[in-house]
């Protein structure tokens, strides 16, 4: 193994201020790398496919947090459920709905966050404001037992320019404000707002980020 993992590790929790939590992705690399991120301490880590994760749910210690992180579809929930610890990447009702049937049927409850579309890239999945504000006003999620929507997730464009980043960060923020609000306000647990990787994390904690997705700065780029 080329990459000091931890200590790239150390050096990326320095930058966290207090209350800012690593989600250490883990995506391509192999089992060896999340090892040594493990002994360094490190208990949550982020993977994006369903069959890469759970190879490494098997073969990994138990006590790993494990956050989906990528695209998911429907029928990819049922696998996941039985020890997943948080889906990040929650990007439709349907979806939801999904999970909380998976969940129940393993009779636990799965924290979830929605993703919010506020990039100005096509390729990005989410929900935008509006049609996240929709969703909430519908109401049908509060019948969902088995979910418990724990925050708000978003990835910036991938671009420079600092501004920008900061601009859609801080989008999210106020809007994660909105929602506390109008939905949560009685709600200690819907507390997150998941936004930050590798690039752009130092600028996602001046943004009220509360978790960061950091991968290739601990790891090294990833091959494939
Ligand atoms: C891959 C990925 C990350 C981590 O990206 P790095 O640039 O390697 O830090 C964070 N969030 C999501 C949703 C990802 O897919």
């Amino acid at each position: 193994m080329e990459t000091d993992v931890a200590k790239n590790l150390k050096e990326v929790l320095g930058n966290l201020p207090e209350g800012v939590q690593l989600v250490a992705i883990s995506k391509f690399h192999p089992n060896e790398y999340i090892e040594a991120a493990y002994a360094a301490g490190q208990r949550i880590f982020g993977e994006s496919r369903e069959q890469e994760l759970r190879l490494k749910a098997e073969q990994l210690p138990k006590d790993i947090q494990w956050h989906f992180i990528g695209h998911l579809q429907g029928n990819k929930v049922k696998s996941i459920a039985p020890y997943i610890s948080m889906i990040e990447s929650v990007d439709t009702f349907k979806l939801m709905k999904e999970i909380n049937k998976q969940a129940e049927k393993n009779n636990r409850v799965i924290d979830i966050l929605l993703e919010l579309h506020v990039a100005d890239e096509e390729t990005k999945f989410g929900f935008s404001f509006e049609a996240c504000r929709s969703m909430l006003a519908e109401a049908l999620w509060k019948q969902m037992a088995n979910i418990r929507i724990r925050g708000l997730m978003m990835m910036a464009s991938n671009v420079e320019d600092e501004n920008q980043i900061a601009s859609e960060m801080n989008k999210a923020a106020d809007f994660f404000d909105e929602v506390k609000r109008d939905y949560f306000a009685d709600a200690d647990y819907f507390s997150e707002r998941s936004w930050g990787m590798s690039h752009d994390y130092q600028i996602a904690v001046k943004c009220r980020s509360t978790m960061v997705r950091v991968g290739t700065t601990i790891f090294g780029a990833r091959v494939s």
